[in-house]
């Protein structure tokens, strides 16, 4: 085995913007080439939506199982979206990491700035919703929340938005495949300079306003 250390990347984007499918797609790509690569599994009070696997999609556990974690210095970050708690497990991602496998990390901004007052290292990409209509459509589309929850997320959406700036890379999930290429290359290439990055700045200042 190499003795090469996994990269932790961290990946944040407003709910719709079709962040998980984008991911899921790219780990796929890069453990077809034996680049070996995961999702990092957070914990969360959250309920289990249609579909979520414990476990897989998230560790699903109490109020009380959580704060005992976070008490026990589990978490390397911890988050409240939605009025849930979300964490971040320290053991996860040294174990991978170590051993050579990249970790992404998908998390809010909040967790994004938690992360940069810490010592770790990782690298940093933000997915855009190619405009603000389409983001309120894929929302509305995945009809997994009521209209409040969606408003909700609508709002702490554009707030996101508005940190997007901060990260490292930005990609526009306008079309979906040119969306993963463009992750796959910030991931392989250790060097990669984003030469449309003032584009999408202005995109960016384009969906703000
Ligand atoms: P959802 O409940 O829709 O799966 O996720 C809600 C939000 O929580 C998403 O923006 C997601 O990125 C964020 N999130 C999920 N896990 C974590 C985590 O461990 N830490 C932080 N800071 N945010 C997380």
């Amino acid at each position: 085995m190499s003795n090469e250390k996994g990269q932790l990347i961290v990946i944040s984007a407003p709910s719709g913007a079709g962040k998980t499918s984008i991911i899921k797609n790219v780990i796929r790509k890069l453990n077809d080439e034996n680049k070996k690569s995961t999702f990092s599994i957070s914990h969360t009070t959250r309920l289990p939506r249609d579909g979520d696997i414990d476990g897989s999609d998230y560790f699903f556990v109490s109020n009380e199982i959580f704060d005992e974690l976070y008490e026990a210095g589990n978490f390397i970050e911890t988050a409240e979206v939605h009025d849930y708690k979300y964490g971040t497990s320290k053991d996860f991602i040294d174990k991978n990491i170590n051993q050579g496998i990249n970790v992404f990390l998908e998390i809010d901004v909040q967790g994004f700035q938690k992360l940069r007052s810490k010592n770790v290292e990782f690298r940093s990409m933000f997915i855009l919703p190619p405009s603000i209509n389409e983001l309120r459509e894929r929302i509305q589309k995945r009809g997994l929340d009521s209209e409040g929850v969606i408003e909700k997320r609508m709002k702490n959406a554009l707030k996101e938005l508005g940190e997007a700036e901060e990260y490292d890379y930005l990609v526009i999930n306008d079309v979906f495949e040119h969306a993963i290429q463009e992750l796959l290359e910030m991931v392989i290439n250790n060097d990669y300079k984003d030469h449309s990055r003032d584009k999408k700045l202005k995109i960016l200042q384009d969906l703000l306003s």
